[in-house]
């Protein structure tokens, strides 16, 4: 079996990058060797924005991790290149290169309003993450509703962002957002939403995770449930957490609602600890082959490896 493109829909290396971290050093998750030799082809670099930062200094501070993932692609031109359409991710793949893809994480992020999301796009920014762990203009987060126990949905600002969004070809990512968020976000869309960062809340019961119905809606619109690698929101065994572990969240989402809906989202160097067996991104084949071992098909493995994101995004 040729060894399936990976796309991975979420990592936390800009902040990396932008206190000066070098992709060709191994220090951290994400390095070059590790991406290449996990065949990795596509990755997703979230530019996540501390709450500390607020209106426009959260503005500016997102442009800084934007900017300093581009720094860092531009200073390896043969190895990495930015990918925002169809047009630029089949050339990055001619040149046998690793497509760069930019994500927001956090609506805060974008200022006082929604204003400044058509200069992200224009930039490539292609991936919006609603809300980070804190609630903000736009929508209610997980972490919000589940501390207050109020669940206040999407502003009116919110649902112009959903509609912004859409007109500009930014794919809205719902991981981190509440579960009032997620349904009204679902509802008003005109494109496919993901999670790109999130696992089954039936096997671990968190915030951060997706019910069976989410997951089973989500399946349902075309959207996609990239599953996260942190142990804390896997569930660990007598304090242990293994490649196993890891596979059994695939398994059950495909039982539950098909491998059509299922993507990887490492969170990679956002994540303070990491299954045993999978440190990195050159780890994915591991993945990949305890996957095969669970039953998964050749063309369901081509399709989480990354089959699925490339239909999503029409590429
Ligand atoms: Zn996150």
């Amino acid at each position: 079996m040729p060894k399936p493109m990976i796309a991975d829909l979420h990592c936390d290396t800009a902040l990396r990058l932008l206190r000066g971290h070098r992709l060709e050093r191994d220090r951290g998750h994400v390095s070059l060797d590790r991406l290449r030799s996990g065949g990795v082809g596509l990755q997703v670099f979230a530019c996540w924005i501390s709450p500390a930062f607020r209106r426009n200094r959260a503005l500016d501070h997102a442009w800084s991790l934007v900017e300093a993932v581009k720094r860092e692609t531009a200073r390896h031109p043969a190895r990495l290149q930015l990918v925002a359409d169809g047009v630029s991710w089949r050339n990055c793949r001619r040149g046998r290169r690793i497509g760069v893809m930019l994500g927001i994480e956090g609506g805060h992020g974008l200022g006082t309003g929604t204003g400044s999301l058509e200069a992200f796009s224009r930039a490539g920014v292609r991936i919006l993450t609603v809300t980070w762990n804190n609630s903000n203009a736009f929508a209610c987060s997980a972490w919000r509703a589940a501390k207050s126990g109020r669940d206040t949905g999407l502003t009116a600002l919110g649902r112009k962002l959903v509609a912004d969004a859409n007109r500009l070809g930014i794919v809205l990512d719902l991981s981190h957002s509440s579960e009032k968020t997620f349904w009204e976000v679902l509802r008003l869309s005109e494109k496919p939403v993901i999670a790109s960062h999130s696992c089954a809340g039936f096997l671990q019961p968190h915030f951060r995770n997706l019910s069976d119905a989410q997951i089973k809606a989500l399946a349902g619109s075309g959207g996609l449930l990239g599953i996260n690698f942190y142990p804390g929101f896997l569930g660990e065994r007598d304090g242990r957490c293994g490649l196993d572990r890891v596979a059994d969240h695939f398994a059950y989402v495909r039982e539950l609602a098909g491998a059509g809906c299922l993507a990887l989202g490492s969170d990679f160097d956002g994540i303070s600890r990491v299954p045993d067996g999978l440190d990195g991104p050159h780890k994915f084949p591991a993945l990949l082959n305890e996957l095969k071992a669970r039953g998964f098909t050749a063309r369901e493995l081509r399709d989480v490896a990354g089959g699925n994101f490339l239909r999503l995004l029409g590429w």
